[in-house]
């Protein structure tokens, strides 16, 4: 699984943004591989560096050195809207007679098709098929009639699904984060100015304070001079819709989101995963580098008590937390390893067993999801071929059951182990002695939220927007944006 992208923003009181972007987008990098991008603006004309690959690849001296302006934007990205080129790499920019805008997009939205359609019939001319650059030509539009905030409002009443944005419309940047939250965006302080970023860890790199998440339906727009913000609520709807996998899977550990420290969250999940499918055995170990969070929290709770729930005895030393699995971290993600014999092959470049933690013992390892089951297949194998008696696996978040459809690459529903095979049948697929994943409930209850607050689409197979042939899990208001006419004035 991948996350689409990483977006950030700043304002500066007169220092160029431009390094201080570049460095957030470092800090973001885990969201998004493919391409890196920077837009400034100066004043008087904006600027754009925008490159296919990694943040340290796209940018040399020399790109940072014409990117002037105290403001700006910055994306990183991962496609799953639109095509893998230059075409469809962020940050978006272009200049209206309305004035420059730049947008850097993480989410999907599941109306853009209808509303290129229609812009394209009132004489819009597109440049990629990707979502953001309906999203520019919409605000574009409305800010021919309205004033920045009021046009932000009527795009945001028109696109449906998925978005955590940044944007920058001349020198003024601003941050919006859809009406139901799904993706992250937040607000910090830096010591000349302010900045908006996926996540906190951005912020931490700058040396910046973390202010507060932006909240679902807000407009915050930095101040020119780097003194502040405003802010403007312009839409509100009952639930939140948190995607729940970006404290299980994508954020990085260090991050605080929804005012929960990830790291945090996945240990407290690991040992919701002991309360609710604890197995005793003689070593507990992560696959590195995703379950290590989950594990320790697993571990820690079976120090505490037994499988059972009871206070264990002061002389039973209960599990033993071992790093049985190292990682080569050359080697790259298995999921762009294109046919299946390759991505077995990946598995075992990619972790090597420690025979002596392993040998003539149980083991219980934990990961943070299966989505083909192909690694734990061959992770059970590698155990046992190491002599592990029994391995259990244990998955600190509930079965991929469907796709994403708000921006995270996930494999389709026959891809997914989970879409049509029952744990029983997943576990003898892997060749586990067993295997038991996380509740839907546990989740809920770790990151305090009610179900109904949360995106749980994999999981479940009930979204919380309208997308065509897929069931929903609430109320939804599917924006009606299908006619070439475009409508008037709200
Ligand atoms: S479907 Fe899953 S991965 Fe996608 S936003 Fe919802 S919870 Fe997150």
């Amino acid at each position: 699984m991948t996350e689409k992208c990483g977006v950030v923003g700043v304002s500066l009181d007169g220092r160029d943004a431009a390094r201080p972007l570049y460095y957030a987008l470092y800090a973001l990098q885990h969201r998004g591989q493919e391409s890196a991008g920077i837009v400034t603006h100066d004043g008087f004309q904006q600027h754009s560096h925008v490159e296919m690959g990694l943040v340290g690849d796209a940018f040399g001296e020399d790109d940072l050195e014409t990117l002037n302006g105290a403001a700006g934007i910055g994306h990183v990205r991962y496609p799953t809207a639109g095509s893998v080129d230059s075409s469809c790499a962020q940050p978006f920019s272009v200049s209206f007679k309305s004035g420059s805008l730049g947008l850097s997009h993480n989410g999907n939205l599941v109306n853009a098709d209808e509303i290129r359609e229609e812009l394209a019939a009132a004489g819009h001319a597109f440049t990629s098929d990707g979502d953001t650059e309906v999203i520019a030509h919409d605000l574009a539009r409305n800010l021919l009639e309205e004033d920045l905030v009021r046009a932000v409002k009527r795009t945001m009443g028109r696109i449906h699904g998925s978005y955590s944005l940044t944007i920058s419309h001349d020198d003024t940047v601003l941050g919006v984060r859809d009406p139901q939250g799904n993706r992250p965006l937040c607000i910090g302080e830096l010591e000349d100015g302010y900045i908006l970023a996926s996540e906190s860890a951005a912020i931490d790199t700058l040396d910046g304070e973390l202010v507060r998440d932006v909240r679902p339906g807000e407009l915050v727009v930095l101040q020119d001079d780097g003194q502040g913000f405003d802010t403007y609520q312009l839409v509100e709807q009952e639930h939140t819709a948190h995607c729940f996998f970006e404290h299980v899977y994508f954020a990085r550990p260090d991050s605080v989101i929804d005012d929960t420290l990830v790291y945090e969250a996945r240990r407290e999940l690991g040992r919701k995963l002991w309360e609710e499918s604890g197995v005793e055995t003689d070593v507990v170990m992560p696959v590195p580098d995703s379950g290590r969070a989950f594990a320790s929290g697993y571990a820690d709770a079976a120090s505490e008590t037994t499988a059972d729930g009871e206070p264990r005895d002061v002389e039973d030393e209960g599990v033993e937390f071992a790093e049985g699995l190292m990682k080569n971290r050359y080697v790259g993600r298995t999921f762009i390893m294109p046919t299946q014999d390759e991505r077995e092959r990946a598995v075992r470049l990619k972790l090597n067993p420690i025979k002596s933690t392993i040998e003539g013992k149980t083991v219980t390892v934990i990961d943070d999801s299966i989505v083909r089951g192909t690694t734990s297949t061959q992770l059970v194998q590698l155990l046992k071929d190491c002599g592990a008696e029994e391995v259990h696996v244990r998955i600190g978040a509930p079965a991929i059951v469907a796709p994403c459809y708000m921006g995270i690459d996930m494999a389709t529903r026959e891809e997914l182990i989970a879409a049509d095979k029952s744990v029983d049948e997943i576990r003898d697929e892997i060749s586990a002695d067993s295997l038991a994943y996380l509740s839907t409930d546990a989740v809920a209850d770790v990151l305090e939220k009610d179900r109904i607050d949360l995106c749980l689409g994999c999981v479940t197979g009930e979204y919380p927007y309208d997308i065509e042939g897929e069931e929903t899990d609430r109320d939804v208001n599917r924006p009606d944006v299908g006619g070439a006419e475009l409508p008037a004035d709200d």
